[in-house]
């Protein structure tokens, strides 16, 4: 296929402007699904884990399609569309010439748009602006146009105008790729230099690759090196999702497909290799990406004992699926064994966590989360810490440094006031306003990451009524005055509880988790004391006191049967307790930590 009449583009938007509804519009309109697929593709809607569209499942669907005459190839190339996943949008756009970048005609510009923009412009791509949703009774175009203008520097005459739903514009739209977008430029006669852009993990097959081929060809039976780990093998199958499953013979310049090649380990492909011809030395490999970074920590452990064995193994297939995240065995004093694991953001945390209980049937219990510190110890050490509990004593440090994130909000320009205050209740500092339109501002911040991870997003949303986005990236380590506090329950540490705070918040933060512990720590037969502590000195204490004989005394006789439901009833509860010395506390004591406004 002459790479000429090839175009290799993505679909950048916010989440929820429309993102797959179109994608499956493009399959609709290029005959690739039928009129019964598409609307099957729209039911989906409903589906809990909002895996929506074709593409979702298959990251890279090739399209033919006829403009004038000429038949085309578009290969279009999927991308998540959550800040957490940043990273994966730039390594699927890496693979593409153009982007789409679809705005929802009734909500406007939000931050995702405009990130995602920039990391557009950042890979050198060509963008088609597309106003989606027009269909709508509360579509505002010629407003929204205005907004791109301003905020991207977009040429509203550029700006075209689509339903997903409808399919209305959407032949235009495929004119504006062909003739917008440029072809892949690359030499067929040159060593094979393909970009490996994702992969996956399949029981049978093993390690799918998924890929972009810059320089030559990529044929069946070919050998072939992963550049990065030197690892050679032969090509079992190659082929392209148009939208299933399709295997070919070969793969020239420009196209994207698949690739089988008996590769047993998700980490033997490194996303962003370049994938050359076996026993060739002189390949300039393609510029790749920099390794995900893990920026959110928690602990991971098992609610009941001897359950350690089944999380690994849980979270080693996983694994297979999402590379991006990490997991380490760790110890506690008051959980046992467990596993420390890093994640790209929350929501990344949230999704990980729900997918290891509800595949493997396991329940945990999480540790508060918490980001990496940069410790430079009086000895001249410099450490990297991402475990409260492994940060040495207050004597020791000379320099505590948190990460911190530059954070951009779009809203409505009567939230600044609200936004501003929450930025700096969490030792935000002011960078700057810009106004996009006299009713809509981007308020930039750059907050200490530790502060952010909590619960910012859930606070825009409910100080702008939902109306709010934002967008952040880490910029860097500062230096401030920090400390680790611990937390004593009936006078011994629980290392699962230790924190990092602003000194001058040491004593506020303590009192209210202490008084947070209170209530979820269930009465004992004796009395209960917790204090928070830093550097040895208490900041905060509170007491549980004993139960009374006679509120157990309720138990005794009465109907079995019912006593036994209450037993069972009880036992559901407790299914998230450890024991700690010879106190119990429960999961939602471990996440009390968490709370830390
Ligand atoms: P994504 O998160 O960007 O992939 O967005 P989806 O494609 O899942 O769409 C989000 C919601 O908007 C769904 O409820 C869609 O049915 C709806 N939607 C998408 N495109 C259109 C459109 O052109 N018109 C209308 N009326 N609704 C749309
Ligand atoms: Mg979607």
């Amino acid at each position: 296929f002459d790479p000429k009449y090839i175009r290799n583009f993505s679909i950048i938007a916010h989440i929820d402007h429309g993102k797959s509804t179109l994608a499956d519009q493009l399959l609709l309109q290029s005959g690739a699904i039928s009129q019964r697929e598409f609307r099957e593709q729209l039911l989906d809607d409903m589906d809990l884990e909002r895996e929506r569209g074709i593409t979702i499942k298959a990251r890279a669907v090739a399209i033919n399609y006829e403009l004038d005459g000429v038949l085309y190839e578009l290969n279009l190339i999927d991308t998540p569309g959550h800040v957490d996943f940043n990273y994966e949008v730039s390594r699927s756009l890496a693979a593409c010439e153009g982007a789409i970048l679809l705005v929802d005609a009734t909500q406007g510009v939000q931050a995702q748009t405009v990130a995602n923009a920039y990391l557009a412009l950042a890979n050198d791509l060509t963008i088609v602006p597309a106003l989606n949703k027009i269909d709508m009774q509360t579509a505002r175009p010629e407003e929204i146009k205005d907004e791109i203008e301003h905020t991207l520097g977009i040429d509203r005459a550029e700006v075209l105008a689509v339903s997903g739903k409808t399919g209305q514009g959407v032949p235009e739209l495929f004119r504006a790729i062909i003739e917008r977008i440029p072809p892949p430029a690359g030499d067929p006669n040159a060593p094979l230099r393909a970009l490996i852009f994702d992969s996956k993990f399949d029981d049978f097959q093993g390690v799918v690759t998924y890929v972009r081929v810059v320089d030559g060809v990529l044929r069946k039976g070919q050998k072939i090196k992963l550049m990065a780990n030197d690892i050679e093998r032969e090509v079992i199958a190659l082929g392209r999702f148009r939208p299933r499953e399709t295997p070919c013979e070969e793969l020239g310049v420009g196209q994207v497909g698949y690739v089988v090649a008996n590769i047993k380990k998700l980490s033997d492909v490194r996303i962003g290799d370049t994938m050359t011809d076996a026993g060739k030395t002189h390949v300039e490999p393609l510029p790749g990406y920099e390794e995900p970074k893990q920026v959110v920590f928690c602990g991971l452990f098992p609610a009941t004992h001897n359950q350690f064995e089944d999380l690994r193994f849980a979270l080693q297939k996983l694994a297979l699926n999402d590379s991006s995240f990490t997991f380490e065995p760790e110890t506690s004093d008051a959980l046992g064994f467990g596993f420390r694991c890093g994640f790209l953001g929350m929501l990344h945390m949230e999704v990980v966590q729900q997918r290891l209980e509800r595949e493997s049937n396991l329940s945990l219990v999480q540790t508060a989360p918490n980001v990496t510190y940069e410790i430079l110890t009086r000895r001249g050490e410099l450490l990297h810490v991402s475990n409260p509990t492994r940060i040495p004593d207050a004597g020791e440090i000379e320099e505590f440094r948190e990460p911190i994130a530059r954070v951009n909000f779009l809203l409505p320009a009567e939230n600044i006031g609200a936004i501003m205050q929450i930025c700096e209740d969490r030792r935000g500092t002011y960078v700057k306003t810009e106004y996009i339109t006299p009713t809509r501002v981007i308020l930039t911040y750059e907050i200490p990451l530790a502060e952010m991870i909590y619960d910012l997003y859930d606070k825009l949303k409910s100080s702008t009524r939902g109306y709010g986005t934002m967008d952040y990236e880490i910029i860097g380590y500062r230096a401030d005055n920090l400390v680790r506090m611990d937390v004593l329950v009936a006078g011994s540490r629980v290392d699962a509880l230790s924190v990092v705070v602003h000194r001058t918040q040491a004593e506020r933060k303590g009192r209210k988790l202490v008084k947070k512990l209170k209530e979820e720590i269930d009465r004992h037969q004796f009395e209960v004391a917790i204090q928070a502590a830093v550097g040895g000195k208490i900041v905060a204490r509170e007491t549980i006191s004993a139960l009374r004989k006679n509120v157990t005394a309720k138990c005794y006789g009465g109907d079995i049967t019912r006593k036994r439901k209450l037993l069972e009833k009880q036992k559901e509860g407790k299914k998230r307790m450890k024991q700690v010395g010879n106190v119990e506390i429960s999961q939602e004591a471990f996440l009390s930590v968490l709370d830390n406004s």
